[in-house]
């Protein structure tokens, strides 16, 4: 019922002397293999497994990103983006921030989209960036592909953080990158060998288990979002909320950054800590760590599987505070 474990980092080649389907954990693993197949099947294309969704990013910007080549970037994608862009910008990667709502800068080599964006919960408009010239690269790490499937939208790679809600239990970090087109996949595939980019096998083994409850998780956790997100948009100490109508996610701004501040260590019931996706449900300033990128009352509320009536009373007893 659940997938051997395989820690191995090599195996022995047959009687003839030659490498059987596994030789080495660089290039190719079973574990990985055995998930990357539930993957790819979830996406509707061909998946490569990575150690964080941060490698997964590297991954495809190494291969689809040409010498001095120019990435537009939704302005408000998870901060980590831009900042891994920005530190690379010696090799010769430039960045442009745009409006993902509208169409991507004329001059982009490649697009990366996000759907919905971490914290401000945008949605891309996929048909503009589908008819640039550029590949689309869709983060749809929020969204899940229960919810969204970008290779269907016309994206050329989609993207996750396996370490959200794919994996569900904040107990490892993993990232996967899924493509339709045969060619890409064996570049993908390249550079995940030679820069070692790989997963453990028990990266990919626990992924695996949190894949078999990853429809249940997001079920429960989303009806409860939309109760909180309802209840969120009223309450008097919120000035602003924002839910994309499906996910588990939610963010809302109080006051400013000490209202905030006052309201995350509050939460009992909730967690004050980063991350989303998990079964636990958190909640976070992201001002700490996106500065003026972010709204400074602002807080990211990523629902998870307690009951709802438990977590709104936490939430009207914490913003008491605000
Ligand atoms: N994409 C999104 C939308 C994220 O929220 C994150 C992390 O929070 C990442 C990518 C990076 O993923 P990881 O932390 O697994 O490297």
């Amino acid at each position: 019922m659940a997938a051997p474990l395989d820690r191995s980092a090599t195996w022995p080649y047959d009687a003839a002397g030659e490498p059987g389907p596994y030789s080495y954990a660089r290039a190719e693993q079973p574990n990985a293999v055995s998930v990357e197949k539930v993957l790819g099947a979830l996406e509707g294309g061909r998946s490569l497994l990575y150690p964080a969704g941060m490698g997964a990013v590297s991954g495809v910007v190494l291969t689809m990103l040409p010498p001095g080549g120019t990435i537009a970037l939704a302005e408000d994608a998870y901060y980590g983006h831009k900042q891994l862009f920005d530190h690379i910008r010696p090799w010769g990667v430039n960045v442009v921030e745009y409006d993902q709502t509208g169409p991507p800068p004329a001059d982009a080599d490649l697009i990366l989209i996000e759907a919905p964006s971490n914290p401000m919960l945008t949605m891309p408009d996929f048909e503009a960036a589908a008819a640039h010239p550029a590949p689309v690269v869709c983060d749809a790490t929020l969204s899940s592909p229960l919810r969204l499937r970008p290779l269907e939208l016309g994206c050329d790679v989609s993207l996750h953080s396996a370490t959200k809600v794919l994996s569900g239990h904040d107990d490892l970090l993993a990232g996967v990158a899924t493509v339709k087109d045969d060619d890409l996949f064996d570049r993908l595939h390249l550079t995940r060998r030679l820069t070692g980019l790989v997963a453990s096998a028990d990266t990919a083994w626990l992924l695996e288990r949190g894949l078999k409850t990853v429809e249940v998780r997001l079920d429960r956790m989303e009806a409860t979002a939309r109760v909180l997100a309802d209840r969120l948009a009223g309450h008097p100490a919120v000035t602003t909320s924002r839910y994309p109508s499906f996910g588990f996610l939610i963010s809302f701004d109080v006051a400013d950054a000490e209202a905030a501040r006052r309201v995350e260590i509050a939460t009992e019931t909730i967690e004050n800590a980063t991350s989303l996706g998990g079964v636990r449900t958190k909640l976070e300033s992201r001002h700490r760590w996106e500065g003026e990128r972010c709204p400074e009352g602002l807080l990211r509320l990523s629902v998870g599987l307690e009951a709802a009536e438990a977590l709104w009373a936490d939430l009207e007893q914490a913003l008491t505070q605000a």
